[in-house]
């Protein structure tokens, strides 16, 4: 969502005759677009605010600005403890950026954290580097106020964006040469907009000509129905994918959480995906130590993780967050008790990955070309419909075509492979 964001503000900058430079020494203004959703990610930013703390020192007249949800979470402590930040913008003002760089009022800081019911940006154009994706938001903003989660109050209201102004992205994107196209959004399956759904709207992206894959980011269990299975399951270009975030597999905590499904609602779903969509790819999020998890509540969700086998994981220790209801919570876990579950999770989760991906050995995958492997000037990486990355040498093919690839081995994470002929 940030590397969203980022592109729309740049697209904004370069209408302004603003360009990108790599040395900031050389800049007239640096930015940095924050995400506040767990302390990790905001100590990264303050340590990267201190670099451009020592840039400003040498070079007084540049301006700098935090953009996103740390902007909105911590605008007060930034104006008082990192007095060289001149522009403070939360994710809903970013639109502003040029009228406020326009007026270039150094002397006094600019904040602007307003939220907005209505902000989607749907007139504006990313600027985006060449390449395979290109990301379309759809909508913004949630209303499902997980206990732990700081995005409704960062983000602020569920919004959607209209239907043509989606289509008309996607459209340009594809005429840009982008193959794959990733919708995004807090909730992205929430979409709703007059009377178009998700997967009407999954439908309408799909009919775009020149769309070779879609992707989407990130569905809430709550959302995801039949009929966007069916959807997936008819469409060639929708990719046999989901990110389907468990959170916890015990519905004691799943309800403190306030994730209004129980673990065996989400085995249920995961279960009508796999009979709908054969080899479907489910990768997942999975937060321990939230406040009260018992040892017995951890080991649920080992056990939903057991039976579900997600092809991948994103595993968090849970981080307190400000204006959350969890932060509260009197029962939090020790850092220590939270690491040795997170190792535990980790370690089931890397075999479950592996199996998985055994399984795919001697399958031959459609695979979209990428980028060159890091490790081999000879190989391509590239990824399955179901998001997997396979390494396979390069032969004949070329960067965004689709071969099939033959797995043959895998060490873990990736696959490897080699292109088959006369397929
Ligand atoms: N809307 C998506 C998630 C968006 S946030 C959903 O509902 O699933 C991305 C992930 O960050 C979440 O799935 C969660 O696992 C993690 N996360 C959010 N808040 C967190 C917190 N306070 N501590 C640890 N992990 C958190
Ligand atoms: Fe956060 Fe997702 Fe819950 Fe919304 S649904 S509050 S974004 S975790």
């Amino acid at each position: 969502m940030n590397v969203a964001d980022s592109e729309l503000i740049e697209g904004m900058l370069s209408q302004e005759g603003y360009t990108p430079i790599r040395e900031m020494s050389k800049a007239d203004a640096i930015f940095v677009n924050t995400c506040a959703i767990r302390e990790h990610a905001e100590g990264k930013v303050h340590s990267r605010l201190g670099l451009f703390n020592k840039v400003k020192r040498d070079n007084p007249g540049v301006i700098i600005g935090v953009l996103g949800c740390m902007a909105q979470n911590l605008k007060d402590e930034l104006l008082v403890n990192k007095p060289y930040v001149d522009i403070i913008l939360g994710p809903d003002a970013y639109r502003k950026l040029p009228d406020y760089l326009r007026r270039n009022e150094k002397k006094n800081h600019i904040v602007d954290t307003k939220l907005s019911r209505f902000e989607v940006y749907d007139d504006l154009f990313p600027s985006r580097k060449q390449g395979i994706n290109a990301w379309v938001s759809i909508m913004r903003g949630c209303d499902k106020f997980c206990t732990f989660c700081i995005v409704p109050f960062t983000r602020g209201r569920e919004r959607s964006r209209g239907i043509d102004s989606i289509i008309a992205e996607v459209s340009q994107a594809v005429s840009d040469g982008f193959v794959e196209i990733t919708l995004l959004g807090q909730n992205v399956n929430s979409y709703q907009y007059d009377s178009v759904g998700f997967p009407k709207l999954l439908e309408a992206v799909a009919a775009v000509e020149g769309v070779h894959r879609i992707r989407y980011t990130s569905p809430h269990p709550q959302d995801v129905t039949e009929e966007l299975l069916d959807v997936m399951a008819s469409h060639e270009s929708i990719c046999n994918s989901i990110h389907f975030p468990l959170q916890s597999g015990s519905d004691r905590i799943l309800k403190r959480m306030n994730r209004t499904y129980t673990k065996e609602h989400f085995n249920h779903q995961v279960d009508m995906m796999r009979e709908k969509i054969p080899h479907i790819g489910i990768s997942t999020d999975i937060i321990v130590g939230f406040p009260g998890e018992a040892e017995t509540d951890f080991q649920d969700t080992l056990d939903v993780a057991s039976q579900v086998q997600f092809d991948s994981a994103f595993t968090f220790k849970y981080s307190a967050r400000p204006y959350t209801k969890a932060v509260e919570y009197e029962d939090q876990i020790s850092e220590e008790e939270k690491q040795d579950r997170l190792e535990r999770l980790i370690l089931l989760q890397r075999e479950h990955t592996l199996e998985k991906n055994k399984k795919t050995i001697g399958s031959i995958q459609s695979v979209l070309i990428e980028k060159e492997s890091k490790k081999s000037t000879s190989q391509w990486a590239g990824r399955t419909d179901s998001n997997k990355w396979v390494i396979f040498p390069k032969e004949n093919a070329a960067i965004k075509e689709t071969v099939p690839v033959q797995i043959l081995n895998t060490s873990g994470i990736s696959l490897q492979g080699k292109i088959v002929h006369n397929y």
